[in-house]
């Protein structure tokens, strides 16, 4: 099949989370069954776009409102990343180092509408303009949000209304909301469709993309059932679809993320070697960041907000280190301020026991998730969470939340087979009570080096959710 992702991310050339790294491996194991799969995203101002060879494959323009706008295709030559990957240039609107936030003001850049806008015209532009037509286009989130509109029910893209379109949605809560006199901004479309773009008397993209993609899928199982009680106003919207939603678990992608290749660790290891392993790289953070390598590494990695549950963490941990003195603490991330600077103070009210690294930086969480003992993940939302997984590859117990994917890919370590902690509500007491249950599990060596080889041996690799996909493309295409 000739699969078109069209996404703003695709790791390793533009990242911000977790929609990153699927983008960024998914059409590789597509193709590795056989499919031709494809990446459409921005052209930003970034240095991989900067260290690759590029060919200039198409250049057209396009109406935007009352402007005209040129655009350029270009192709990454040698399909490094193991897909076929296209940058859409829109010089002005998409060439800006920020993926979705500007880096010198902190905040979203003013014309995010526009700026994304664009990038869906011109991709739709141009896959108006092939001879053989795609099997399945395939929308990632709202900045793709209005692509199924566009396909289905504007007049200049009419040829493309037999192709199929999927969206997935990476995460509900952002739904790209804005007034609904931008829809002024798209291709002309039928006047009386333009319900199709509107949900709550606001243009949202996401309500767009679930009410005119062929199908809707979301990232973990539990994460679609959740939706249909807690969908920030789009529940009964997801009731009306709910033929066509789809809940299909993300995968890791293991060319990136394996403890025996990763060559962003100190030392590699498998799971015979893995007690070494982690050792030397626990050693290294400890001796960066002045811990103890003898006592249990605990450490969060992720966006400092509310949904990964980052307000619970400085009461957390400060309770802990009060009541005991045999655990380290590491958190890595960024996010809200008042967070960042809460844990920046905690760095010197604990000093050779807790650090807080307030910055994104993808070697080290690396290295983190080798050199930790535990990682805690105390989300309020989670539609799947890749943290975890790449835990339990890296033969780190996860501590969760029983939430969304989370509760789709650990078990308790009480259960038969379990991999890692879990603890139900969102409190400080659970919270707290699941790592010192942790703490038990470390105090039996025995027990604790069975759980950790069972945890690195779960596949989650994207072979079974690749075929997934597929299955449900090959589904569209018969209807
Ligand atoms: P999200 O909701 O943020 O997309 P996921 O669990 O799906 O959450 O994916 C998060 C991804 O971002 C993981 O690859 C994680 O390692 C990475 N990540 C998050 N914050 C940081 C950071 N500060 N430094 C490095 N990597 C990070």
């Amino acid at each position: 099949m000739r699969i078109i992702h069209i996404s703003a991310e695709c790791y390793p050339v533009a990242k911000a989370g977790g929609l990153g790294d699927v983008v960024g491996a998914l059409p590789a194991y597509q193709n590795q069954k056989g499919h031709q799969a494809m990446v459409i995203m921005p052209k930003y101002d970034k240095e991989w776009i900067d260290d690759h060879l590029l060919s200039l494959e198409h250049s057209s323009r396009f109406i935007m409102g009352d402007k005209i706008y040129s655009y350029h295709i270009y192709k990454e030559v040698n399909d490094t990343l193991g897909f076929e990957l296209f940058f859409v240039d829109i010089p002005g609107l998409l060439d800006r180092t920020g993926v979705y936030v500007d880096p010198s003001s902190g905040y979203s850049y003013w014309d995010e509408f526009e700026r994304f806008l664009a990038f869906q015209i011109a991709a739709v532009d141009w896959l108006n303009s092939w001879h053989l037509k795609p099997d399945v286009v395939h929308c990632h989130d709202h900045h793709t949000g209005l692509i199924p509109f566009m396909m289905n029910h504007t007049f200049t893209y009419q040829n493309l209304r037999t192709i199929p379109s999927v969206l997935t949605i990476h995460n509900g809560q952002y739904q790209g909301n804005f007034e609904k006199g931008k829809a002024f901004f798209l291709p002309n479309h039928e006047p009386h469709m333009s319900g199709l773009l509107q949900w709550e008397n606001k243009l949202n993209q996401l309500a767009s993309a679930i009410k005119c993609a062929w199908a809707v899928t979301t990232v973990s199982p539990t994460y679609l059932k959740e939706l249909s009680f807690s969908a920030k106003g789009l529940e009964p919207l997801l009731k009306q679809e709910q033929p066509k939603l789809h809940g299909i678990l993300n995968g890791i992608d293991l060319r990136v993320w394996d403890p025996r290749i990763d060559p962003m660790l100190v030392q590699n290891y498998d799971f015979k070697t893995v007690k070494e392993g982690k050792l030397a790289n626990k050693t290294y953070l400890a001796k960066r960041y002045n811990l103890d390598p003898t006592k249990p590494l605990v450490s969060f990695i992720g966006r400092l907000v509310g949904e990964k549950g980052a307000d619970l963490l400085p009461d957390l941990i400060r309770s802990v280190l009060y009541k005991r003195n045999d655990i380290n603490f590491i958190v890595l991330g960024t996010g809200d301020p008042m967070q960042e600077q809460t844990l920046d103070a905690m760095n010197a009210s604990f000093p050779g026991r807790f650090k807080a690294i307030l910055k994104y930086d993808e070697s080290l969480a690396h290295k983190i998730y080798a050199g930790s003992d535990a990682l805690l993940m105390p989300s309020r939302v989670e539609p799947c969470g890749l943290n975890q997984m790449y835990a339990l590859r890296y033969g780190t117990i996860p501590i969760v939340r029983r939430v969304g994917g989370l509760n789709d890919t650990v078990i308790d370590f009480s259960l038969k087979g379990g991999t890692g902690v879990h603890f139900d509500n969102f409190s400080l007491y659970d919270a707290e009570n699941a790592i010192n249950r942790m703490m038990i599990l470390f105090s039996q060596p025995k027990k604790c080096a069975d759980l950790i080889k069972r945890a690195m041996k779960v596949d989650h690799s994207w072979e079974r959710s690749a075929d997934e996909y597929i299955h449900l493309y090959q589904s569209l295409n018969k209807s």
